[in-house]
């Protein structure tokens, strides 16, 4: 035996080992902690017909289950990990600083039901943020109570419809948007009661104005578009593009979930916006992607801050306990949910940017950029590039050169990434680009991770033409291979089963 094939012994022993269930590691009789002799009398709690004779539960002891719980935390990714470049989704480092910060027990200990006298340093933050993202974003007012992006985009959408309908425009029910669009855009619409029609892209990945002007007529509500695109494009008609929309009476809706690219450099609300979203768990730091808590927070031109959802802080000096108050607009289309967004990840918010400072949130945007662009310049003889222009925080490349080579396909490309330590980017979105591979490195990666990143990239793209079954199988170290995700995501099996010998 050779020292490789010991070694291969030795790692699928490892990955068997790993992949055992609790169940599956119990051992009659062994126990993982001893509790005292209780003095309490037994009482029946529950009726005999609910208890069961056996109730098979795993007999482990406390390391074994320190280790299981340990070891399954590592067949999960995350941005504490390593790079994680999943474009459209902003996995920036989050400092810990905003964790500690979000943890302190006045902020994590209180209750939306308690009195507002008694929350009156809680109601400052969210008023505070309210302010700074107002400022950022160039707009007159913000709601925090949206609890995701996309939520956010459906307050965006109740707000347009309350709108038109209290001017007398009930006849406005459609909204154009871009193609190149996050798919949440057109679902938001259709739920707000819209009729949806799509607008595409020319070939430098601008928004098309003949077809937008085509499309535009009396009973026009809105246009819903990405600035910088999902293309990572900067769509340089966007002046144009506002002027149509607002001659003709509808509101420009703008999705802002990915800032990066424009903080501290541009204001979509002085570019002519109505109504901006960001998603404060993408640009303003939260940890997500498990499906853990996010925030969405949404700005409006003065004429709409009526229609806001509900709450909103209001500040008003009056030397009472109350200077800062829980409201709802005149008009507000109500609330997104239960109490008043989520709090945490507004705190998160708060913290990071009070320690960024207005200094260091330009240094997002530039630092964002020039990240997308040294990855780009450095893979674009690589990979095909199908729109050649200076990216903003995000590349899109196309696997299409390999398809037609020998049937490789970004998702191959993605999996073998896997196998370099490196998240996938995003697959097939934007949809307009065949084969897409859409990479946000952020702006908190340093050139050594980047050149890491590049020369995998330049690796796999050999392998791709040389040893194309490596790319097909990958990823080789992990506890699973290829799975089919969509039966996983549909039919989860997640019961445990007695391994039949
Ligand atoms: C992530 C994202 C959304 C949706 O945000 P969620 O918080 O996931 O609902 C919308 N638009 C764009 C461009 C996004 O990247």
């Amino acid at each position: 035996m050779n020292s490789n094939q010991i070694t291969n012994e030795h790692h699928i022993k490892k990955q068997n080992l790993i992949r055992k269930l609790l169940m599956d590691r119990s051992q009659p009789g062994k126990v993982g902690a001893h509790t005292p002799e209780s003095d309490v009398p037994k009482q029946q709690t529950l009726p005999n017909k609910y208890l069961r004779e056996e109730l098979p539960l795993p007999e482990v002891s406390e390391n074994e289950i320190v280790r299981y719980f340990s070891q399954l935390s590592q067949f999960n990714f995350s941005i504490d990990h390593n790079f994680y470049p999943l474009g459209s989704c902003t996995m920036k480092y989050n400092p810990k600083i905003n964790d500690e910060i979000a943890s302190l027990p006045g902020l994590s200990e209180i209750h939306p039901l308690q009195p507002e006298e008694s929350i009156q340093g809680a109601l400052k933050i969210i008023f505070e943020l309210q302010g700074f993202l107002a400022e950022i974003t160039g707009f007159h007012s913000t709601s925090l109570a949206p609890m995701a992006g996309a939520e956010a985009e459906l307050a965006g959408m109740l707000i347009t419809r309350s709108f038109h309908k209290n001017n007398g425009n009930d006849h406005k029910t459609k909204i154009l948007i871009t193609d190149s669009a996050h798919g949440t855009n057109p679902a938001s619409a259709v739920m707000a009661g819209f009729d949806v029609i799509s607008i595409p892209s020319d070939q430098n990945g601008n928004t098309d104005l003949e077809a937008l002007k085509a499309a535009i007529n009396d009973d026009l509500a809105g246009l819903m578009i990405t600035q910088p695109s999902t293309l990572g494009l900067f769509d340089t008609n966007i002046i144009e593009i506002c002027k149509m929309v607002k001659d003709a009476g509808g509101v420009l809706y703008g999705d802002g979930a990915n800032l990066n690219a424009l903080l501290g450099r541009i204001k979509p609300g002085d570019l002519g916006f109505d109504i901006l979203h960001s998603n404060l768990h993408k640009t303003f730091t939260q940890p997500h992607g498990g499906g853990g808590p996010g925030a969405g927070a949404i700005m409006v031109s003065e004429k709409l801050s009526q229609y806001l959802p509900s709450p909103i802080v209001k500040y008003e000096k009056n030397n009472s306990q109350n200077d800062y108050s829980l409201i709802s607009p005149e008009h507000s289309i109500g609330k997104m949910g239960g109490f008043h967004g989520n709090f945490g990840a507004l705190v998160r918010a708060y913290s990071y940017i009070k320690t960024l400072g207005k200094q260091g949130i330009n240094q997002i945007s530039q630092d964002a950029v020039i990240n997308a662009n040294y990855i780009k310049s450095h893979l674009e003889e690589y990979y095909d590039l199908p729109i050649k222009r200076k990216c903003m925080h995000e590349v899109v490349f196309s696997a299409s050169n390999f398809k037609k080579l020998n049937g490789i396909r970004a998702l191959d490309i993605a999996k073998r990434l896997i196998d370099y330590g490196i998240h996938p980017p995003t697959m097939y979105f934007p949809l307009i680009i065949d084969e897409a591979l859409m990479i946000e490195p952020t702006e908190t990666e340093s050139k050594e991770t980047l050149d890491y990143f590049i020369s995998s990239m330049i690796k796999i793209s050999e392998e791709a033409k040389n040893d194309p079954e490596i790319l097909r199988n990958a990823p080789h170290n992990t506890p699973n291979s290829r799975l089919d995700e969509a039966l996983a995501a549909r039919k989860p099996n997640l019961r445990w089963e007695k391994e039949s010998n």
